[in-house]
């Protein structure tokens, strides 16, 4: 080991929940080195496009750095007075109902930890919830009805003993990178089998063996099938099932189920449940596709029928599989962060559970019975009910459903106050009182991820200006709100070790969740704790539960339920004809508060988008690159037209990310309706139903400038780039006067800096540059139609002695490298496409050896097939 890699901090990625080791080196300039960690057991050194990006995201830029109160930079002593004042004296008039607390799953459990002792046993309420809710609550559902407890019973090493994977609404391939690169790795040495079920053609699906393009939100009917196929094949586990309740409801509900409703044919269908029902070593892996839904909870349970059924549970290669979204929604399940639960997986409405929360406390009270979900939250913020609202590191101004009508309960509540890195949030706009907290490389205590593993986050850079840690905050307030003793932490090892400790109490409840063996850890090894899965190794079959058929329900026995088809709750109809499903773009995380810092991140998919079918898009006179108003009854949106048969007529896909701060016109959540599962409080939000149209703007642009831009006209989107900034832009109406225009969009005063002007005003053409001292400033292109440029070169320009940047072309000695499609290694589809013609390309492996494209994170590896397999059909029809 060289003396710098000695020097490393191990720590974890802040993303998804994969929850990848990573290995930071400060550089002494403020930034990191980042790489994967060898010996993380998630990921095994590799990262995807985001983890790799990481250490462009940090940096002062940005970022608060001292609390706010009402616009005003204050100190720490005048604001956590405010805040711990106003919450008392709201909860002596209105009760600890009318306060509530909106937290995320970029919470380490530590402070995870203190909020919920703060608000469930020393408020006394129970409204607190984690923006986890809309990520897998179904889960959370599915799991406790079936198992008694919300545990997810495999490990990622079963990904890599099954013979058959099926990916059901996970886009796993862009949205969890590192475990679908493990999957294809294990496909190479076992020949695993995949399949995708999924409405919409997706990254995931290349290379598949099989695509269901089933109907939206049909996955139960599915399933149902698969249940009554597995009894009519004579497959159902004999052994297993005197350890599960409720089989016959199951089938008799399964059977009154048809699965044409799912669209897919009839030999699709039988194809399927053979080779799930033939092939002994089957995980089925879920998420958002699944959990986002009116139905998810019985969506989930749907798919866990079948694996008790089968008894393909909790042994090596089985198993149903729940990958989290987040980093630490894991941890945040496991300590109480969702309204329904008590810490350490124990039951808020259990009377002994909570008696056994309390006296462990030994707080004044506890929250009798579960609070508000997230959306009957700010539903209550909005209708006054909650008059003090406290969100923490999210930013639910725009993830909500209805957005709009979240923003302005927030916006019209008594008193906010918003925890976040930054103040440049659509949320953290609304706060009274803004807080600065660390950032992650600042974070110091433990995450959870998607099987289970525990894995110290450490703090690698000091904490900038007034920031704090989140627990640091919280426990100053419980303090400051007169419970000094039970807030009396001095360090996140400290408050692990109480979380432990109770852990213990629920362990001897018969709770799942039970690290009890680290009650009693010291500092130093807690500062060295190594990624461990829980249960300890050993107590269990390889770290996984149920193969020995023992669950958590009091009788021990698992719960197979009477699932019935439930069609998404929004009807299309001749107003609103399209479904609409929303979700993640492989380079993007969030509301792109760190990711959009990043210009390789940015250049992945530099603008909000609509996916739209060609029948669709013919029908309504959509045209590539048109810009589409999508309206529903909730809002409207304006989005870039992306047409492409990836989804199915009268479907539509938009990404989730852009906000306020990037592009306010495609927050795309305003259109989603805030309907959500009965059981789960999860919002439906991947089954909206929509209009389309043509936006028909006057005018249409392209600017690039080395300064942050900003635009004020109709859509915009900006995006960074390794010279400066890009945005997309257009109008209603025709600027008279085109340089007043651009120099106001790049913040110009007259005479300042040097226009070079070319307008056609016969044809509505306008191109602007501005120069000084000789370099490219900035430049704007605009005309009556989407303008036709080569965008990614001319992103590179700011900056330098581009004199002929108006021409919108590369010279012919600087070929333009087209949109990125490989991030770790900047190259893009022209010259991809240029390798596989004048090399004679044949394979993705062939690409990498070629470009490098491909052979670091391999997030890019099903683009490049798709690039690959598009440019050999094109070649073989001519
Ligand atoms: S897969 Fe990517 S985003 Fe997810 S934890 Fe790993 S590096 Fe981070």
């Amino acid at each position: 080991m060289t003396d710098a890699r000695a020097c490393e901090i191990r720590s974890t990625c802040p993303y998804c929940g994969v929850g990848c080791g990573v290995r930071l080196r400060p550089t002494g300039d403020g930034g990191l080195e980042v790489r994967g960690d060898p010996d993380h057991p998630a990921n095994f050194g590799k990262l995807c496009s985001k983890g790799s990006a990481l250490a462009e995201t940090l940096g002062p830029e940005g970022r608060l750095l001292s609390p706010i109160v009402r616009g005003t930079e204050t100190g720490w002593d005048e604001a956590l007075t405010l805040v711990a004042d106003r919450f008392r004296e709201t909860i002596e008039q209105h009760g600890p109902e009318s306060v509530a607390f909106y937290v995320s799953g970029q919470l380490l459990t530590e402070d995870y930890y203190v909020a919920n002792k703060l608000m469930k046993g020393y408020i006394g309420g129970a409204n607190i919830d984690t923006n986890s809710r809309l990520c897998m609550a179904s889960s959370v559902a599915g799991h406790r009805r079936a198992f008694g407890t919300d545990t997810v019973p495999g490990t990622y090493e079963d990904l890599e003993e099954a013979d058959l994977i099926v990916l059901v609404g996970s886009n796993l391939a862009w949205c969890h990178p590192v475990l679908h690169q493990r999957i294809l790795a294990a496909r190479k040495t076992r020949g695993t089998k995949l399949v995708v079920i999924d409405p919409r053609r997706t990254a995931s699906c290349d290379g598949a063996d099989m695509h269901l393009a089933l109907r939206a939100g049909t996955d139960a009917a599915l399933f149902n099938g698969l249940l009554c196929a597995i009894h009519d094949a004579d497959a159902v586990d004999e052994d297993f099932i005197p350890s599960v309740q409720g089989f016959d409801d199951a089938l008799a509900a399964a059977s009154s189920d048809r699965a044409e409703v799912t669209g897919l044919s009839e030999d699709d269908l039988a194809a399927f449940y053979d080779l799930w029902i033939r092939t002994p070593r089957v995980v089925t892996i879920y998420s958002q596709g699944v959990n986002q839904s009116s139905s998810g909870s019985d969506k989930v349970n749907a798919i866990l029928n079948c694996h008790l059924a089968t008894g393909r549970i909790g042994t090596i290669g089985c198993g149903p599989f729940s990958v989290t979204g987040q980093p630490n929604a894991m941890g945040g399940r496991e300590v109480g962060g969702l309204a329904n639960m008590l810490a350490c997986h124990l039951d808020i409405e259990n009377a002994d559970h909570r008696a056994a929360v309390h006296a462990f406390w030994e707080s004044p009270r506890i929250a009798a019975a579960p609070g508000m979900k997230a959306v009957e939250m700010f539903e209550a913020v909005g209708d006054g009910r909650i008059k003090a609202l406290w969100i923490i590191h999210t930013n639910p101004a725009v993830t909500m459903p209805d957005a709009d009508a979240v923003k302005s309960a927030i916006s019209g509540c008594d008193f906010v106050v918003v925890s976040d890195i930054t103040g440049a949030t659509d949320t953290a706009r609304l706060a009274d009182v803004l807080l600065p907290a660390t950032a992650w490389g600042e974070k110091d205590g433990t995450v959870t991820n998607s099987d289970r593993t525990i894995s110290r986050q450490r703090a690698a850079l000091p904490a900038p200006g007034m920031a704090r840690p989140d627990w640091a905050i919280l426990a100053e307030v419980g303090r400051r709100m007169g419970w000094h003793d039970a807030f009396d932490y001095a360090s996140p090892a400290e408050i692990f070790r109480e979380y432990a400790a109770l852990s213990g109490i629920a362990g001897k409840l018969g709770r799942d969740f039970d690290i009890s063996g680290h009650a009693d850890i010291s500092d130093s090894g807690y500062e060295t704790l190594e990624p461990f899965r829980w249960p300890f190794a050993g107590e269990r079959s390889g770290g996984r539960f149920f193969g020995d058929g023992r669950f958590y329900h009091t009788d021990g026995k698992a719960r197979m339920l009477p699932i019935r088809y439930r069609p998404p709750a929004a009807k299309q109809g001749p107003r609103f004809p399209f479904r609409l499903n929303t979700g993640r773009i492989r380079d993007q995380w969030h509301t792109m508060t760190r990711t959009a810092r990043s210009p390789r991140l940015a250049a992945h998919l530099a603008e909000p988008f609509l996916e739209i079918h060609p029948r669709d898009a013919e029908r309504l006179g959509i045209a590539a690159a048109d810009l589409v108003r999508v309206e529903s009854s909730q809002g409207s949106a304006v989005l870039r037209a992306r047409i492409t048969d990836a989804v199915q007529p009268g479907d539509v896909f938009a990404p989730m990310h852009w906000t306020g701060e990037t592009a306010p016109s495609a927050r795309i959540d305003v259109l989603v309706a805030p309907v959500t599962d009965p059981v789960s409080g999860q919002p439906e939000s991947k089954a909206s139903v929509c209009a389309v149209r043509r936006f028909d703007a006057a005018w249409y642009g392209f600017a690039i400038a080395a300064d942050r831009l900003e635009p004020s006209c109709d859509y915009w989107a900006r995006a960074r780039t390794r010279a400066g900034w890009r945005a997309e832009l257009a109008g209603a109406t025709v600027p008279q006067d085109w340089e007043a225009e651009a120099r106001a969009l790049f913040g110009l005063a007259p005479g300042d800096a040097e226009a070079q002007v070319l307008i056609d005003a016969r044809r509505g053409l306008a191109r602007i540059a501005f120069h000084r001292e000789g370099r490219l400033i900035a430049a704007l292109f605009a005309g009556p139609e989407p303008v036709a440029l080569k965008r990614d070169y001319l992103a590179t320009l700011p900056g330098t002695e581009a004199w002929d940047a108006l021409t919108g072309q590369p010279p012919a000695d600087r070929p333009d490298p087209g949109p990125l499609v490989c991030s770790c290694f900047n190259v893009g589809v022209n010259t991809i496409l240029a390798a596989i013609e004048s090399q004679g390309l044949v394979s993705v492996e062939q690409i990498g050896a070629a470009l490098e494209a491909g052979t670091n994170c391999g997030s890019c590896r099903p683009e490049l097939a798709a690039i690959l397999a598009a440019a050999h059909a094109k070649e073989a029809a001519e």
